[in-house]
C-alpha cells in the first residue's frame, strides 16, 4: 500500500514524501478514504500509530476547496490537553507547507487578544482545547455555525479529565451537517454513549490492540517497600545502575508524587525535569523542549501529561508506580523501544500491587521478570490479614520479602501526618522554581550542595544513610555548578 492510492491531493502527498513516510500506517489506510468520503469516522487507535495524520492529511487535502471567513472556522479539532493541541498544530505545519491555510491554538496560556487577532482574520483549521474554546465563545469572539469537520481526538482522555460535558455542549453549538471525526484508544461505556449520540453511520476504524507490547523492549520487575522515601532510593539504586541509559521516562500514578519525586532527584543532583497538568504551558513546552534536545535526561511524569506526547528515543521507563489501569503499563512502556531500538522498562512494585501487576500480566499475556527477589505476596496479604484480626504488627517470621512489614505495621494516621509538610508545600510556585532552575543558573543561595550538603528540607531526615554518597554517571548530573562560597 501506498499513499498515492489513497486519494490525497498532490500538494498533501508531496508533504507526505517530504516528511520522509513511505507507507500508510493501518489507521491511515483506513481513515483517509473514509474522511475524503465525507463519512464520519470512529478511530480506535492510541498514540503512536500514526493517528494523527490520519486525520490531518484528508483535511488539507478537503480544505484546499473554499475559504474561511472571520471568526467562522471551517474546521475545529479538540484536544485533552495544551500539548496535544500543540502537536497537533505542528502537524498542520509539516504537512500543510504546500497549503496557505490560517491555522489557530486555542489554548490556555496564551493572551486573549492575540487569539481573538487570528480568529478575526479568518481560521482554516482551529484547534482548541475545549475550557478555553467555550471561553472564546461565551466571548462572542467566537462562532462555530461555520465548522465543516469536527475532530475529537483522545476521547478517553477526554472523559478522564472531566471534558465530557464541554464536549457534549460544543457537539450542540455545531450544525449536525458536519463531518465529525472521533478518535479514542479505549471505549468505555461514557464514550460508547458519546459515539451512539454524535456520529452518523460512523466507519469504524479499529488498529492495534492497546495490549500489544514491543518485542524489543525489556520488561523488568523490581520489588521495593512501600514507604516513599525507600522507594525513592530504590529507584535511585536502577538509574546509577541501568545500563546504557540515555535519558528516560519516570512514571508516577499521582500528581503530588511527581513534585515530591521530582524535587528528591534533584536533590540528589540528577539531571531532570517534570512534566504535570498543574504546570503552565511555557514551562510544559520548556520542559518537553530541553528533553527532546537532551539537556534534560530525566523527565518525572503523570500519565495524563505524558499521553500522546511525541518524545523521541527513550532508552528507559521507569515505573515509579504500578499503574492502576493496565493499558496506562502499555502506553508507558511504548515510549522506549520505538522504530525497532532495544528499550528497557523497570517497574517498582510493592507487597500492595499484586491485582495491578496480574491485570498488567493478564493484558499483555506475559509474565514478567523480576530483578533481585520477587515480592512473597502470599505472606504480604497473610500479614496483613493477621494484623487486621488482632490489630497488631504479625510475627517476625511472616514476614515479607522485602521487609516492608514495618512500614505496613505502622498505623495509617501516622503515616499521613509524615507526609503532610510535601502536601502542603506550594506546589505550583516550587514547580515553577524548580523547573526554571534546569535552564537558569542557580542563584548561589538556592545552590543544591549534593546528598551531603546541610539543608533544611522537609522530608530530608527520611532519605536513608545508605543512599548518601553513591556514584552517579556523569550524563545523568546537572551541569556542574559553582559551590556555595563559605
Ligand atoms: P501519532 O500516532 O499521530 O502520534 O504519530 C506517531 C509518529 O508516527 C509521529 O512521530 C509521526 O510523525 C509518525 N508517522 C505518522 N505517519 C507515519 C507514516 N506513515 N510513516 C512513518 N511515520 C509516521
Amino acid at each position: 500500500m501506498t499513499f498515492d492510492t489513497l486519494g490525497l491531493s498532490e500538494k498533501v502527498l508531496a508533504a507526505v514524501e517530504a516528511a520522509g513516510y513511505k507507507e500508510p500506517t493501518a489507521i491511515q489506510t483506513g481513515a483517509i478514504p473514509q474522511v475524503l468520503e465525507r463519512r464520519d469516522i470512529l478511530g480506535i487507535a492510541q498514540t503512536g500509530t500514526g493517528k494523527t495524520a490520519s486525520f490531518t492529511l484528508p483535511m488539507l487535502t478537503l480544505l484546499e476547496k473554499g475559504r474561511a471567513r472571520a471568526r467562522m472556522p471551517r474546521t475545529l479539532i479538540l484536544e485533552p490537553t495544551r500539548e496535544l493541541a500543540a502537536q497537533v498544530e505542528e502537524n498542520f505545519a509539516r504537512y500543510g507547507i504546500n497549503h496557505k491555510l490560517n491555522i489557530a491554538l486555542l489554548i490556555g496560556g496564551v493572551s486573549f487578544s492575540e487569539q481573538d487577532k487570528k480568529l478575526d482574520r479568518g481560521t482554516d483549521v482551529l484547534i482548541a482545547t475545549p475550557g478555553r474554546l467555550l471561553d472564546h465563545f461565551e466571548r462572542g469572539k467566537l462562532l462555530l455555525q461555520g465548522v465543516e469537520i469536527l475532530v475529537i481526538d483522545e476521547a478517553d482522555r477526554m472523559l478522564d479529565m472531566g471534558f465530557i460535558p464541554d464536549i457534549e455542549r460544543i457537539c450542540k453549538l455545531i450544525p449536525f451537517t458536519r463531518q465529525t471525526l472521533f478518535f479514542s484508544a479505549t471505549m468505555p461505556p461514557e464514550i460508547q454513549r458519546l459515539t451512539e449520540a454524535f456520529l452518523q453511520n460512523p466507519a469504524r476504524i479499529e488498529v492495534a490492540p492497546t495490549s500489544s507490547t514491543a518485542e524489543n523492549v525489556t520488561l523488568l520487575l523490581k520489588g521495593t517497600p512501600s514507604k516513599d522515601f525507600e522507594k525513592r532510593a530504590v529507584l535511585r539504586e536502577l538509574l546509577e545502575n541501568a545500563e546504557d541509559l540515555q535519558n528516560a521516562i519516570v512514571f508516577c500514578n499521582r500528581k503530588r508524587d511527581v513534585t515530591t519525586l521530582f524535587r528528591s532527584l534533584e536533590r540528589h543532583e540528577f539531571n531532570v525535569g517534570t512534566l504535570h497538568g498543574d504546570m503552565d504551558q511555557r514551562t510544559r513546552m520548556m520542559m518537553l523542549d530541553n528533553f527532546r534536545k537532551g539537556n534534560i535526561k530525566l523527565l518525572v511524569a503523570s500519565d495524563v501529561a505524558a499521553r500522546g506526547l511525541d518524545i523521541p528515543e527513550v532508552s528507559h521507563v521507569f515505573n515509579y508506580d504500578v499503574p492502576i489501569n493496565a493499558e496506562d503499563y502499555v502506553h508507558r512502556i511504548g515510549r522506549t523501544g520505538r522504530a525497532g531500538r532495544s528499550g528497557v522498562a523497570y517497574t517498582l512494585v510493592t507487597s500492595e500491587d499484586q491485582k495491578y501487576l496480574q491485570a498488567i500480566e493478564a493484558l499483555i499475556n506475559k509474565k514478567l521478570e523480576w530483578i533481585g527477589d520477587p515480592i512473597d505476596f502470599e505472606a504480604a496479604t497473610k500479614e496483613r490479614k493477621e494484623r487486621r484480626k488482632t490489630g497488631k504488627p504479625a510475627a517476625k517470621n511472616a514476614k515479607s520479602s522485602n521487609d516492608n512489614d514495618a512500614d505496613q505495621a505502622k498505623p495509617s494516621t501516622r503515616r499521613r501526618s509524615q507526609s503532610k509538610p510535601r502536601d502542603t508545600a506550594p506546589k505550583a510556585n516550587v514547580v515553577e522554581e524548580k523547573t526554571e532552575a534546569v535552564t537558569t543558573p542557580a542563584p548561589v543561595s538556592e545552590i543544591s550542595q549534593g546528598s551531603g550538603g546541610k539543608k533544611a528540607r522537609n522530608d530530608r531526615e527520611e532519605e536513608p544513610a545508605f543512599s548518601q554518597g553513591v556514584h552517579i554517571p556523569a550524563f545523568l548530573l546537572r551541569e556542574p555548578r559553582p559551590k556555595k562560597a563559605s
